[in-house]
């Protein structure tokens, strides 16, 4: 392989550079991303960043030596529009076209909207990139204490509605379900965890949907946030946080199965064995994870089979994320079914502090902890351990 072209200069884009590199392939590497920054760290946008304890200067993902080292040609502010997977020819939006022998799809997610005709409004903040990250500081900057309302109760709602919190403003949650993160935890732990907004005097609101926003005046901002069930909410600031989808739209006519992702079996390869997928847009063996583990892991393994010319291995790693939020590091690893139940191993709910363990047919599948990190690690590790495939 003498070129390769890596389409997002995110987490996983980088990753797959430095895979590459460091796994001896030294033939021509391009990194084409549509933001006009090198890549940066995403997660501490709804944490630091966003209460002022990190930096921008802290984000940066890889620093200028081995920037340099990666000895790789960036097409930054530019974005793919096109794959032809017969001649693996990148069409960019400058006009240029890229033809490689190698292509590693890094495109990650983008922010749901909300449905609805013209619903947001143009400047309604959604968090995923730095510069989501800066209007929603400028926002919430504007002046005394603001009415925040964050529309989806998942991760990232959490963390935003946490660091208004913190940052002395009124916050109020609206999450559609029953209780907000049901699917990652299950009812019994996501019960435990909703808990943890009132204590520190977020108004969490569940089980109603959004029917509208109401915006007003010349930038049409959003003024109040309007339930399913009638009640009207009034916001100075309002943050859509109802989950993602794979960035994969550019890629409708390349011929690729796409569902829920660029699907490709469990070695990160796609049909077409020159192109592999990694990140937040892979759906690896019918699975996409949207954590920041996992875009770090995947890229080596797809690398491999990339350079490889086929799927000469498979990505095993147990799926880990965490979230901070409320004064509480929530960590979590394994593969949790519907169904497995979550025994409290130590600690308890009441001191917001503890360690559980998923079990299914007496076989433990996942493990969470809240503000438990080293107890957390030890059982991250055996169950990493038990799910390593035997030799025979
Ligand atoms: C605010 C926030 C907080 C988070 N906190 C946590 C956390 O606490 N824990 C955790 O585990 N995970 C967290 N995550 C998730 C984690 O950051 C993501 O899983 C990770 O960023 C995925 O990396 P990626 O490179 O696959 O995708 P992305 O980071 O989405 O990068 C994809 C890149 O590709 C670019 N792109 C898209 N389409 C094109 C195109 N056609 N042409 C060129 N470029 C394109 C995008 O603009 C983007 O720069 C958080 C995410 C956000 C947004």
């Amino acid at each position: 392989m003498k070129s390769v072209t890596v389409i997002g200069a995110s987490l996983a884009g980088l990753h797959a550079a430095r895979a590459l590199r460091s796994q001896g392939y030294d033939g021509r590497l391009t990194i084409v991303g549509d933001e006009h920054h090198r890549p940066y760290d995403r997660p501490p946008l709804s944490k630091g960043f966003l209460t002022g304890t990190t930096g921008q200067d802290q984000l940066a993902l890889a620093d200028a030596e081995e920037t340099a080292e990666l000895d790789a040609e960036w097409l930054l502010g530019t974005r793919a529009t096109r794959l032809d997977t017969g001649s693996r020819t990148v069409h960019l939006d400058t006009g240029r076209t890229l033809t490689t022998d190698g292509v590693v799809l890094a495109t990650g997610a983008t922010p749901r909207r909300l449905p609805g005709p013209g619903s947001p409004p143009p400047g309604t903040p959604t968090l995923r990139t730095l510069e989501d990250a800066r209007a929603l500081r400028r926002d919430l900057a504007r002046g005394g204490s603001a009415r925040v309302t964050v529309i989806g109760g998942g991760f990232l709602g959490a963390e935003v509605a946490s660091s208004c919190a913190a940052l002395g403003h009124d916050v109020t949650v609206v999450e559609a379900a029953t209780l907000p993160l049901i699917p990652q935890l299950g009812h019994d732990m996501a019960e435990l965890c909703a808990r943890l907004p009132a204590d520190h005097g977020v108004t969490l609101l569940t089980g109603t949907g959004v029917a509208r926003l109401h915006s007003a005046g010349a930038d049409d901002r959003v003024t109040a946030v309007e339930l399913a069930d009638g009640r009207l909410l009034p916001a100075d600031v309002v943050v859509v946080g109802i989950g993602v989808r794979p960035a994969t739209d550019w890629l409708a006519d390349s011929g690729l199965p796409l569902g829920n992702g660029v699907r490709c079996d469990a070695g990160c390869v796609t049909p077409i064995p020159a192109v592999v997928a990694v990140g937040d847009v892979a759906n690896v063996d019918g699975i996409r994870a949207e954590h920041w583990t996992n875009a770090t892991e995947q890229p080596a393994t797809a690398v491999r089979n990339l350079l490889a010319g086929h799927t000469a291995a498979a990505h095993r790693a147990l799926p880990y994320f965490w979230s901070d939020q409320y004064g509480v590091r929530l960590q979590f690893a394994g593969r949790r079914l519907p169904g497995d139940t979550p025994r409290i191993l130590e600690g308890s709910p009441d001191d917001r502090s503890l360690l559980a363990g998923y079990e299914r047919d007496g076989r433990t599948t996942a493990v969470l902890a809240l503000n438990r990190p080293r107890p957390f690690l030890r059982l991250r590790r055996e169950l990493a351990r038990a799910a390593q495939p035997t030799s025979a």
